[in-house]
This record gives structure tokens, C-alpha cells and sequence, in this order.
């Protein structure tokens, strides 16, 4: 290579940044001229683009492999999403294979007493890697949009028509500055402003159109954000489980019984498909009726979008109207404090009692930031969570009989994320060692299945049968990301 060409290639490689970031500002400043939240559009394509790598890249990279091993697994959502993608098969019973290992490891340890404390061999899982580098990729993206406001490149189209929607004005608003903040305060109140009094003055034909009404659109965008990705809405069409019992006692120790899926998972899975049914089943038909529902529907995007993509129109309806209530609340509280500062630093006294403070109104701007940064609650994840809770300690009630041990035994067991709750907070010793045991059996059966399918994988095996060991990688969705089984699907 002549020195003029290394040169050159030199120039090339240190300008690549250069163009990057020129890239996505050019990315999110085309966005913010266009209707909806120009994060959700900047990150739309992150799942596609990150499984477009998966196969031939990513799967086998020591930081992948080292993220899985964290999470012990993908999530639910984009377990679900994989859990399709047949072709897949070799990546992922590689993946299963080695998260199956690895946990192995760690259970040997522990049942051959090298080391006893399971707080330290099975810390709490983390971002599943396909999460973790979404969250990466959107704070990227939010971290240049602050930029681009400071600098008042952004500033001038924002709100005209691109606004981020409040969950991403939420996040935004934790690292961004105060100025910053209190500059797309005002913004934020007057479209969300405009988009309550449209759905609080919808028509009951519009209550019954649902999503499909401009009016709940724009109010959903404006809260939770749209669906865009095809791999949000996989799971959903996972999650009825069950008919509810009378008895929830022997509902639980049906689900112990079954041998396709955790049986914790199942009654989360159970519980928010009852919530969800129930709220279906009640008719919306004015302002008033939503109203009544106060309190009960959800607020986060993930249950919003079950109620979106799973309910009635009118439920959809109601739905989006509870979400874009509940960050109008958060937005009037900010403004409110916003408005009072204002005031109080125009005053004469003030700024004379202010002259020797170096920060002078920091509480204030404080409260302000912690009014739109503070979580939202949601009924429907409060409900799925003490379900999990409630299901895990009769587990344990029902392990202390010898007979729910042999049911339990039987079953197909805990997902491992459930698996470690239940180690952790086991009230007895023997309840604990008992858990231990059958996991580490389970899992190794397992991943038995897994690496004989990877053997079965090569090219002098040929003459030898595929079995049901083929569908390990499959049945590894129940066991690392906590999915139920296909049969599952009844509304
Ligand atoms: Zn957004
Ligand atoms: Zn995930
Ligand atoms: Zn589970
Ligand atoms: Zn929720």
C-alpha cells in the first residue's frame, strides 16, 4: 500500500464516526418533522435490523454469549418471537445448549458443596441481549435528540407535528437538563391537552372504532407510543392460558401437573389473561363508563398494546384514553411547578434572596424533573407480579407434602428466572435442596436433548433417525424465557 492510499484510508476511517453521528441527527431531525414520537421511529427497526445479524454474527460472540448467560435466556417477548423462527434451529440450540451449560455449572457447585450461597451463584437476571442493545440503541438516540433541542436544531419542529411519546419524554427527561426540560414542558401540555379533550369528547361511534378512531391513535402515540414492530405483538398471542377455576388451589396443581411449561409462569400467564377478559367484557360506551374503570386499566405499553391488539374497540378505546390520562396527570403536575418557578423568579424579592444562592430554585426545577420522570402505575403489572408471589409460596406450601413433590416431579418444573426466586426465598432448607435437585435434573435432561441434536447436526450422522430431540430447542423457550406452550392460545 503507498503512503498516500494509507493515508487516506486512515482519513476515512476517522471521519466514519463523523458521518455516523451526521446520520442519525439527519435521522431524528427527518423525524421530528413527521407526525408521532421520532425515538419510537428512530428505534422501530433495532429488533430487525439486531436479528438480521443474530445467525451469522451475533449468536456465537463471546459478549452475546456472555449476555445470555446474565439474563439465563431471552425475555418472553422476544423469546416468543424466536421461538417461530424454525429455521433457527442450529443458533439456537447452540444458544439453549449454552445457557443449559452454564447453569448446570452452577448447580454442580452448589450440590457438591464448593459453594453454598446461591445470592452469589445466581444473581438476578438482567436485560435479555436483543433488550439490552435496544436500550443501548435508544439511549443513543435520546442522548443525540438532547443534543439537537440544546443546540435548538430540533427545538423549532418539536411539537409541530413530532413529539416523543411520554414514555420516551420520561427517559429523555432523567439525563436531559433542566433548560432543556422545561422548554418541552409547555409543548408536551398543550398536545396532550388537545388530544384529551378530542377523546373526552368522542362520540360513542368513535368510542366503538376504537384504534382505528384518529383520535385514539394520536392519544396512543402521544402515551405509550405506536406498534410498529411485528416481534411486540408475537407474545401476545400467547398469553390466554386457562379458563378460571373456582378453586385456585387445584387450578395451581393442574398447572403442576403439566409438563409443557412453568407452572408459576402459567398462573402470571392466567392472571393477566382474567384481567384482560375481564375488562373485555366490559361494555364501554361513554366517558362515563371509563370512568368506572379507573384504576383497573392498564397504563404501560406492553398491557395497553395487549388491550390494543386483543381487545374491543371500545376497550382499545379505553385503554388508550387511561394511559394518555395517567402522563397528562404526570405533564399538569410538571407544568404547574414549571409555571410557579416562573413566577417566583420574576418577583423582585425573590431574585433579591436569590442573589447569594448559587442554584437558586434547584428544589423546584428537581420536583419539576421527578413530576415527568416518575413511573406511571399499571394495574395490570402490579396484578401479574402478586400473582407470581402468590403462586410461588403455595408452591412452597404444597412442596412440604411428599405427594405435590411427586406431582411437581412429574410436571415439567420452574422456568429458570422462576427457579431462582424460588431458591432464594424457599422457607426451609429441605424445600430448597428438593428444588435443586429436580431443576439439575431437568436441565440436564435437557441439555442432554440439545447436544444430541447438535451431534445429530453433522454431516457423517446422516444415516441415524432425528427424534423428539429435535424439538429441545423449542421446549428451551418454556424453561429460559418463560414461555407457555402453543396449546395455550384459548381466549
Ligand atoms: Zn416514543
Ligand atoms: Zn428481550
Ligand atoms: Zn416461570
Ligand atoms: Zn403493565
Amino acid at each position: 500500500m503507498t503512503l498516500i492510499k494509507y493515508i487516506n484510508k486512515k482519513k476515512k476511517k476517522s471521519q466514519a464516526p463523523e458521518n455516523e453521528v451526521r446520520g442519525l441527527e439527519m435521522l431524528l431531525l427527518d423525524a421530528v418533522k413527521k407526525k408521532g414520537c421520532p425515538i419510537c421511529s428512530s428505534t422501530a427497526s433495532h429488533d430487525k435490523k439486531y436479528f438480521s445479524w443474530f445467525p451469522m454474527e451475533i449468536y456465537h460472540e463471546p459478549d452475546f454469549l456472555e449476555k445470555i448467560r446474565s439474563s439465563y435466556g431471552f425475555c418472553t417477548r422476544h423469546g416468543a418471537f424466536l421461538d417461530q423462527q424454525r429455521q433457527l434451529l442450529p443458533q439456537l440450540n447452540f444458544v439453549h445448549d449454552h445457557v443449559a451449560q452454564k447453569v448446570c455449572d452452577k448447580l454442580y457447585l452448589y450440590l457438591s458443596g464448593q459453594e453454598k450461597d446461591l445470592f452469589l451463584l445466581f444473581p438476578d437476571p438482567s436485560d435479555c441481549p436483543v433488550c439490552a442493545s435496544s436500550k443501548t440503541s435508544t439511549k443513543r438516540f435520546l442522548w443525540f435528540f438532547h443534543k439537537l433541542i440544546k443546540e435548538g436544531r430540533a427545538l423549532k419542529d418539536y411539537g409541530h407535528p413530532g413529539i416523543m411519546c411520554f414514555r420516551h419524554f420520561m427517559e429523555f427527561s432523567e439525563k436531559a437538563s433542566h433548560e432543556v426540560i422545561q422548554q418541552l414542558i409547555p409543548k408536551h401540555e398543550k398536545a396532550i391537552a388537545s388530544a384529551v379533550h378530542a377523546m373526552e369528547n368522542a362520540g360513542s361511534s368513535m368510542i366503538s372504532a376504537g384504534i382505528k378512531s384518529d383520535a385514539c391513535r394520536t392519544g396512543m402515540e402521544l402515551s405509550v407510543g405506536p406498534a410498529f414492530n411485528t416481534e411486540d405483538l408475537v407474545w401476545l398471542h400467547r398469553i390466554y392460558c386457562r379458563n378460571p377455576g373456582m378453586d385456585p388451589v387445584s387450578d395451581f396443581i393442574t398447572s403442576l401437573e403439566n409438563k409443557t411449561a412453568c407452572p408459576v409462569c402459567l398462573e402470571q400467564y392466567a392472571a393477566m389473561s382474567q384481567w384482560i377478559n375481564w375488562l373485555d367484557n366490559y361494555k364501554v360506551s361513554g366517558m362515563d363508563d371509563i370512568d368506572q374503570l379507573t384504576g383497573v386499566l392498564p397504563a404501560c405499553r406492553e398491557h395497553v398494546l395487549a388491550c390494543v391488539n386483543l381487545g374491543r374497540p371500545d376497550l382499545q378505546f379505553a385503554a388508550v384514553y387511561a394511559a394518555l390520562k395517567a402522563a397528562w396527570t404526570s405533564t399538569l403536575i410538571a407544568a404547574k411547578k414549571l409555571k410557579k418557578l416562573q413566577e417566583r423568579n420574576n418577583t423582585p424579592v425573590w431574585q433579591k434572596l436569590t442573589k447569594k444562592d448559587k442554584n437558586p430554585g434547584e428544589n423546584s426545577r428537581i420536583d419539576i424533573r421527578e413530576a415527568v420522570t416518575s413511573p406511571i402505575r399499571c394495574p395490570v403489572c402490579e396484578r401479574i407480579n402478586k400473582a407470581e408471589q402468590r403462586a410461588l409460596d403455595l408452591l412452597f406450601a404444597l412442596l412440604e407434602s411428599p405427594r405435590h413433590q411427586k406431582t411437581f416431579e412429574n410436571g415439567h418444573g420452574l422456568c429458570i428466572n422462576h427457579f431462582i426466586k424460588a431458591v432464594k426465598h424457599a422457607p426451609y432448607d429441605d424445600i430448597r435442596n428438593f428444588l435443586i435437585r429436580v431443576e439439575s435434573a431437568k436441565l440436564s435432561f435437557l441439555k442432554w436433548e440439545l447436544d444430541e441434536t447438535m451431534r445429530k447436526m453433522a454431516w457423517d450422522t446422516r444415516p441415524e433417525p432425528k427424534g423428539s430431540e429435535q424439538s429441545a430447542w423449542h421446549r428451551g423457550f418454556a424453561v429460559f424465557s418463560g414461555l407457555p406452550p402453543d396449546n395455550c392460545q384459548q381466549k
